[in-house]
């Protein structure tokens, strides 16, 4: 199909390509400060103090949690590189953040790759098992589908996990230590224990009814049969044996050995206690499935904005697309600091059409036709932009467009329509980067707070959830069709976006952060504070949020609603309080800036969720 040429409307202005505007903070914020180990102790202990912000040379690396953190400073001081010091934090998140983090889930990682000067993608999502089909949610007593708290603790939500292939692929291409060394810090604090804070505590207890039903989940995360208070001390014995194993005998003994025979056999049957009152659904993951994953390298999404490069996650992650697609509608308008309400009107415009689209056209590519490139390409775009009107929101949800290839200006909108599907707030991102310039973003997850909920018995973790991430109903005739429905070895879609922006082919930012779908719009919104409001990133990272996923309400947190509500009501957007979990909190970012070579400020949230924690090897003076 030829292109036409497009004509822009007069609110349109060109693409103001040269005008980057990443102003370097005048003078960096103070560095982290060292904060004492957390030792064995009898008593409550007061949770370690977190620093969200630190600036300086060596290598950076920001986390939600101060042990993951430092476990990855520790890699790099001791001359591993950033992918090195990622696994090595992740692993250790494994027993800190085992609620979103584990051997049992999947995740995504952009990596910069400093020698070679490209960013690569690396797809360990998890993918379903070979017996599933896009009917296999439906249940068969009620031939409808199942409610989703049932999918999520039940072993048919599991996927295939993705983590530790996805480790083994990263180390193999780009660390330079084997996994079994990176592993030895997390088996040190799953041995000795760590101190329980406020966010672990919450999370054990929002799951308390349904770990209390799944035997080996009760006996691990419940001890005493109770919630874990803040300032005890947990330790998870099983995880260190586990991760002992694994650092003896390869990721070989997850898929083709015992323990993935174990962990078939979990899903298989989920040892729920036979006295609960629960109907936890068997899942279909058979041993050859686990023998039959591999974790991905794929060619990462790429659009140019405002001078800069921003790469983001592919299919099977909807991150990248979804991000992408609306920075590059939003490169049709001209954004203002000083009139933060126009800009954020026109945030909230394109992350709604970007989310119609999304809907309709992206799922796992391998297993369906995702028309990346046209959703990526200025032309859509712009035809996209065409439909925003600069002092009105469109009432939503609005309907996807033609990524079609051929593009005329201000097609009036379709009619055909998805509801958003539910996904959670689960999940977590970390970044790295090293002194020579490698930088990672790498979001993991198990899905929700706790995955299914089922513990692979003696093992100590989660298996997670992901499946949940698919439709659970296929279309009826004559609804559009849908690419996210489950099939056999398909990957569900996601939101994840770990996110790297170069600005004349080197590295400037790095950014990702949990949050379910709500993922694609807070990355946005940082990058837009960052590029176009003159924000430095603490104070993008901590600025409030508002998320337009194609739905009636803008949800944001309540500081937002207060400095913005009135202008954006008066375009007609409707906002409401974000209803979580956790209720009025969005996301729960990382991110890095390199200031200028060598010089890296590491960011993590000061507040959200317990804040997080961010090292760098030399702090700036
Ligand atoms: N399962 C979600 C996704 O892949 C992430 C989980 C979350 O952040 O809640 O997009």
């Amino acid at each position: 199909m030829s292109r036409s040429p497009s004509r822009t409307r007069s609110t349109l202005v060109a693409a103001v390509a040269a005008a980057a505007s990443l102003a370097v903070p005048a003078a960096p914020p103070a560095s982290a400060a060292p904060v004492p180990a957390p030792g064995p102790h009898a008593g409550p202990a007061r949770p370690p103090v977190k620093q969200p912000v630190a600036t300086g040379y060596g290598g950076a690396v920001s986390t939600v949690d101060l042990d993951a953190s430092r476990t990855a400073l520790d890699v790099l001081k001791r001359g591993g590189n950033a992918m090195d010091a990622a696994v090595a934090a992740s692993a250790t998140l494994g027993v800190t953040e085992p609620y979103v983090s584990a051997i049992g889930g999947g995740g995504y990682i952009t990596y910069y790759d400093a020698k070679k000067r490209r960013v690569y993608a690396l797809d360990g999502r998890e993918f379903a098992p070979e017996r599933m089909r896009q009917d296999s949610f439906i249940d068969p007593a009620t031939g409808k589908p199942l409610p989703f708290d049932q999918a999520v603790t039940s072993g048919l939500g599991v996927g295939v996990p993705g983590t530790l292939a996805q480790w083994d692929l990263a180390l193999r291409r780009f660390g330079t230590r084997d996994l079994g060394a990176l592993l030895r810090p997390a088996i040190k604090i799953a041995d000795r224990g760590f101190v329980v804070d406020q966010e672990f505590h919450d999370q054990t207890a929002v799951n308390e009814a349904r770990f209390r039903d799944i035997v080996p989940t009760r006996r691990l995360f419940l001890p005493g049969g109770k919630v874990p208070e803040v300032g005890s001390v947990f330790r998870n014995p099983d995880l260190a044996d586990t991760y002992r194993q694994l650092a003896k005998r390869g990721p070989d003994w997850f898929y083709a050995g015992g323990l993935g025979r174990e962990i078939a056999r979990t899903v298989a049957a989920p040892p729920v206690d036979p006295a609960a009152d629960r109907d936890v659904r068997p899942g279909l993951m058979e041993r050859g499935d686990l023998a039959a994953y591999r974790a991905v390298v794929r060619e990462p999404t790429h659009v140019p904005y405002r001078g800069m490069d921003v790469y983001g996650m592919p299919p099977s992650s909807s991150g990248g697309s979804t991000v992408g697609e609306a920075l590059t509608i939003l490169g049709n308008f001209r954004l203002d600091a000083r009139d933060p309400v126009t800009a954020l009107h026109y945030y909230l415009e394109a992350s709604k059409l970007a989310y119609a689209d999304r809907g309709r056209y992206v799922g796992d590519a391998d297993k369906v036709d995702v028309p990346l490139d046209e959703l990526l390409s200025a032309g859509f775009a712009r035809e996209r932009a065409c439909l925003i009107k600069p002092g009105e929101a469109a009432p939503a949800p609005v309907a996807p467009g033609s990524p079609d290839g051929s593009y005329a200006p201000c097609v009036p909108p379709g009619t055909q329509t998805r509801a958003l599907a539910f996904e959670g707030p689960q999940t977590t991102h970390l970044v790295v980067a090293d002194k020579w310039g490698n930088v990672v973003a790498y979001t993991l997850s198990i899905e929700q707070f706790g995955g299914s909920g089922i513990t692979v018995p003696g093992r100590g973790f989660l298996l997670n959830n992901e499946l949940t991430d698919f439709s659970f109903q296929p279309p009826a005739p004559g609804q559009a069709p849908d690419p996210n429905l489950p099939g056999p070895h398909k990957r569900p879609r996601s939101s994840m976006s770990p996110t790297l922006v170069l600005k004349d082919g080197r590295p400037r930012l790095a950014v990702g952060t949990p949050g379910g779908s709500t993922i694609i719009t807070t990355v946005l919104q940082i990058l837009l504070n960052r590029i176009d409001l003159g924000m430095d990133l603490p104070a993008a990272l901590n600025a409030p949020r508002a998320t337009q996923r194609n739905t009636p309400f803008v949800y944001a947190e309540q500081p937002f609603i207060e400095a913005y509500g009135r202008g954006l009501a008066a375009r007609g957007h409707r906002l409401e309080v974000f209803p979580g979990p956790p209720a009025g909190v969005i996301g729960a970012a990382t991110g890095l800036e390199i200031l200028r070579p060598g010089l890296v400020q590491a960011v993590a949230e000061p507040v959200r969720r317990g804040g997080g924690s961010a090292l760098v090897v030399r702090p700036a003076r």
